[in-house]
């Protein structure tokens, strides 16, 4: 049995004292609930004040990148232990706003899963095709591409630690969510992708426009394993609804 997860991402959004606020709010609405895990990944200067008021509940937390390497001349860059350092267990990896503005590449996602693994942070890495390439009918070949080289060289112990997220781009902030049906075939076809021994167990999250409203009929199929959820997590009213869809 996967157990559900469903993660918000803030983006670049909320003030740290807007992040303190919301942490405070969120932890005794979502106390009762131990069937499925629940993240949070606000943005770095917040990491420490949420991670210090969501520590000893069921409500983790996570970055939405890292850099490669553990430390070292790499201005603006924030590593694996300083993630871990400040309570952090979760991080995005390759989110398409990543690709899209700050060049990373298949090749940057693979490095940051091993340095994440490294320091026992569990990745989150981000897969999805442009407008455009799925209008090309290039869907399945441009998520195979981002699957196989984003996690070359992973062994059976380091897939038990990863989560996929598929977010297709043009879902993102858009308001336009993926069928259901468009969803669970991308997520079948990932799932097909990933090595046999350990396939079943892996969580595939799909993102892109998801709300209260249309959550129950996505997680309703058997491929998908929870929520990255970036506009509707921003409220509480609304990312516990999201929880308890
Ligand atoms: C995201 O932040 O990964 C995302 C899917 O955003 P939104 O839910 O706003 O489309």
């Amino acid at each position: 049995m996967r157990k559900p997860i469903i993660a918000g991402n803030w983006k670049m959004y909320k003030t740290v004292s807007e992040a303190k606020d919301f942490a405070t709010k969120l932890k005794p609405l979502v106390a009762d609930v131990h069937d499925r895990t629940i993240l949070v990944c606000p943005p770095l200067t917040h990491l420490q004040d949420v991670c210090d008021i969501l520590c000893d509940s069921n409500v983790a937390v996570g970055a939405q990148n890292l850099f490669w390497e553990d430390e070292g001349a790499f201005t603006g860059e924030v590593s694996a232990p300083m993630l871990k350092s400040v309570g952090c267990t979760y991080v995005i990896i390759g989110h398409s706003e990543r690709r899209q503005y700050f060049g990373e590449t298949d090749g940057t996602v693979n490095k940051k899963i091993f340095a994440a693994l490294k320091h026992n942070l569990l990745p989150i890495v981000c897969v999805g095709e442009t407008l455009e390439q799925r209008e090309k009918n290039e869907t399945f070949k441009v998520i195979e591409r981002q699957i196989k080289e984003g996690t070359k060289g992973l062994g059976t112990g380091d897939w038990e630690k990863i989560i996929i997220a598929y977010e297709p781009v043009w879902a993102i902030g858009t308001g336009k969510t993926a069928t259901p049906e468009q969803a669970q075939e991308v997520h079948a076809y990932i799932r097909k992708l990933l090595p046999k021994d350990v396939a079943a167990n892996i969580r595939i999250l799909y993102g892109g426009s998801v709300k209260p409203e249309n959550i129950k009929e996505l997680m309703a199929k058997p491929d998908i394993d929870g929520g990255l959820v970036g506009g509707a997590s921003l409220k509480v009213d609304s990312f516990v609804k999201l929880i308890k869809y």
